[in-house]
């Protein structure tokens, strides 16, 4: 069988009757508490070399799409810088052993990127562990799905918080990398399917993520000119540890089943979206797209 045919049987066996076992974490959740362990292409993904002595640094790359995205880039010879919580470290390092085993160079950057003055830091750290910077991929999120849905169900600590941390430190890691990005280089950012979809039970995070895909558009507009290309991707519902540690275990069992391919993705299922976006050659010509990846899911 061909590689892409054994990766196509690999990343959808799991879990083709939708749903996973009802299952719940505290954020921000941990990759090794998951039943299931979710698919990042730890077997299957296959490099060319689209990435050749680039550098990216990765927000969330700890785990779910950020750990499929920094295995993938290792696996086309990038060298990855991971951005993380304190409280991650444990999948912070395996992520790391999985690029250094690809032969790239893994750098470490924990924070949490809620304040301003963390996004700053943590490029620095980035920047300096890599040498330089070619790719920010902006993957860090939060939502919250525990409690009464809509208007009534917001609290502030996690409006604040998904705020903070999907749109702020966005415009804040985008700031910081600006200086640092030669014509070539290019922003990533993980939107969602909810900023064309909007559930009741997320209403502040779809807003965020359809603040982003507006950013992203701006953005490509406002740095085209310097020879830099700002994309999205748009996940549907994907296989990661923020779904157990921020829903309700009742909805994990029915997750991503009523997408229509019928299940939730894989992480691996959705890195080679990131691989296309950041390689200078494969999309030299794309930006300001958000590109969906989404088990059926509409992107427009
Ligand atoms: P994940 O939990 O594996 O990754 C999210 C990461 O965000 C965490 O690992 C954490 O390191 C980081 N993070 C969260 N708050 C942070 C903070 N304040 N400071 C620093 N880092 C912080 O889950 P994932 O699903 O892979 O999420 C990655 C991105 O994909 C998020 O932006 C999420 O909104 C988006 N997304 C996920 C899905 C899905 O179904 N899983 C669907 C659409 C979009
Ligand atoms: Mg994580």
């Amino acid at each position: 069988m061909s590689d892409i045919a054994d990766r196509a049987e690999s990343l959808v066996r799991h879990d083709d009757q939708g749903g996973f076992p009802a299952q719940q974490q505290e954020p921000p959740g941990l990759t090794s508490r998951m039943d299931p362990t979710p698919d990042h292409g730890e077997e299957t993904y296959v490099g060319h070399g689209k990435l050749e002595g680039r550098r990216a640094f990765i927000t969330g790359g700890d785990s779910g799409i950020g750990r499929a995205v920094a295995i993938a880039y290792a696996r086309e010879g990038a060298d990855v810088a991971i951005g993380y919580l304190p409280s991650e470290q444990s999948d912070a390092e395996d992520t790391a052993e999985w690029v250094e085993n690809a032969g790239g160079t893994a750098v470490l950057v924990p924070g949490d990127l809620v304040e301003r003055q963390t996004c700053m830091r943590a490029v620095a750290d980035a920047v300096r562990g890599l040498g330089g910077l070619d790719i920010l991929v902006n993957n860090a999120g939060y939502h919250w799905d525990r409690g009464p849905e809509g208007l009534e169900g917001l609290q502030p600590e996690h409006v604040e918080r998904v705020m903070r941390t999907n749109l702020h430190a966005v415009l804040w890691l985008c700031q910081a990398a600006l200086p640092h990005l030669a014509p070539g280089s290019s922003i990533i950012n993980t939107t969602s399917i909810q900023a064309y979809d909007p559930s009741p039970a997320l209403l502040d995070y779809a807003a965020t993520k359809a603040a982003l895909n507006n950013l992203t558009v701006n953005l490509a507009a406002s740095l085209g000119p310097k020879g830099i290309r700002v994309n999205a991707v748009a996940p549907g519902p994907i296989w990661t540890p923020l779904q157990p540690a921020t829903r309700d275990s009742k909805k994990i069992e029915t997750f991503g089943a009523d997408t229509p391919l019928g299940r939730a993705g894989q992480p691996g299922e959705v890195a080679p979206a990131y691989v296309f976006l950041a390689s200078p050659a494969d999309a030299s010509y794309v930006s300001g797209t958000v590109l969906g990846v989404t088990g059926g899911g509409a992107v427009f």
